[in-house]
Protein backbone atom coordinates (compact mmCIF):
# COMPACT_ATOMS: atom_id res chain seq x y z
CA UNK A 1 0.00 0.00 0.00
CA UNK A 2 1.45 3.37 -1.06
CA UNK A 3 1.43 5.97 1.97
CA UNK A 4 0.33 3.63 4.29
CA UNK A 5 1.43 6.32 7.14
CA UNK A 6 -1.10 8.86 5.98
CA UNK A 7 -4.18 6.37 5.22
CA UNK A 8 -3.62 4.96 9.39
CA UNK A 9 -4.06 8.25 10.03
CA UNK A 10 -7.16 9.27 8.13
CA UNK A 11 -8.72 6.01 8.97
CA UNK A 12 -8.05 6.60 12.36
CA UNK A 13 -10.32 10.41 11.75
CA UNK A 14 -13.23 8.35 10.65
CA UNK A 15 -12.54 5.60 13.02
CA UNK A 16 -12.83 8.61 15.77
CA UNK A 17 -16.02 10.28 14.08
CA UNK A 18 -18.01 6.78 14.32
CA UNK A 19 -17.51 5.83 10.36
CA UNK A 20 -16.50 2.51 9.56
CA UNK A 21 -13.39 2.35 7.44
CA UNK A 22 -13.96 -0.55 5.55
CA UNK A 23 -14.98 0.48 2.36
CA UNK A 24 -12.46 3.32 2.42
CA UNK A 25 -9.43 1.01 2.61
CA UNK A 26 -10.94 -1.53 0.37
CA UNK A 27 -10.85 1.87 -2.35
CA UNK A 28 -7.25 3.04 -1.06
CA UNK A 29 -5.99 -0.67 -2.29
CA UNK A 30 -7.13 -0.46 -5.61
CA UNK A 31 -5.43 3.16 -6.14
CA UNK A 32 -2.09 3.21 -8.30
CA UNK A 33 0.65 5.30 -6.99
CA UNK A 34 0.15 7.89 -9.19
CA UNK A 35 -3.51 8.65 -7.66
CA UNK A 36 -3.94 11.02 -5.11
CA UNK A 37 -4.88 10.14 -2.27
CA UNK A 38 -8.71 10.20 -1.86
CA UNK A 39 -10.49 12.49 1.11
CA UNK A 40 -12.02 9.74 3.50
CA UNK A 41 -15.23 11.77 4.56
CA UNK A 42 -16.38 12.48 1.14
CA UNK A 43 -15.50 9.16 -0.03
CA UNK A 44 -17.50 7.37 3.52
CA UNK A 45 -20.14 10.23 3.43
CA UNK A 46 -21.35 11.06 -0.57
CA UNK A 47 -19.49 8.71 -2.62
CA UNK A 48 -17.23 11.31 -4.20
CA UNK A 49 -13.52 10.57 -5.03
CA UNK A 50 -11.89 13.15 -4.47
CA UNK A 51 -8.77 14.36 -3.67
CA UNK A 52 -6.22 15.31 -0.78
CA UNK A 53 -3.60 18.25 -1.89
CA UNK A 54 -0.47 18.21 0.32
CA UNK A 55 -0.26 22.08 2.64
CA UNK A 56 2.97 23.35 2.96
CA UNK A 57 4.38 21.69 6.58
CA UNK A 58 3.14 23.34 10.17
CA UNK A 59 3.88 23.21 13.93
CA UNK A 60 4.68 19.50 13.43
CA UNK A 61 1.57 18.69 11.23
CA UNK A 62 1.52 17.62 7.42
CA UNK A 63 -1.74 18.91 6.23
CA UNK A 64 -3.23 17.78 3.86
CA UNK A 65 -7.28 19.55 1.93
CA UNK A 66 -9.93 18.46 0.49
CA UNK A 67 -10.04 19.86 -3.05
CA UNK A 68 -14.38 19.55 -2.77
CA UNK A 69 -15.03 19.68 0.78
CA UNK A 70 -12.49 21.80 2.19
CA UNK A 71 -11.75 20.01 5.25
CA UNK A 72 -8.41 19.96 6.19
CA UNK A 73 -6.74 16.74 7.88
CA UNK A 74 -4.05 17.65 10.11
CA UNK A 75 -1.29 15.06 9.83
CA UNK A 76 1.43 14.77 12.83
CA UNK A 77 4.56 14.56 11.55
CA UNK A 78 5.86 11.25 12.45
ZN1 LIG B 1 -13.69 15.81 1.16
Amino acid sequence: MENADLFNFLKGELENKGIDSSSYEEYWESLTKHERSPCPLCFTQKGVKSSLMPLPEKGGFEPVKCEVCKEIFYKPIP
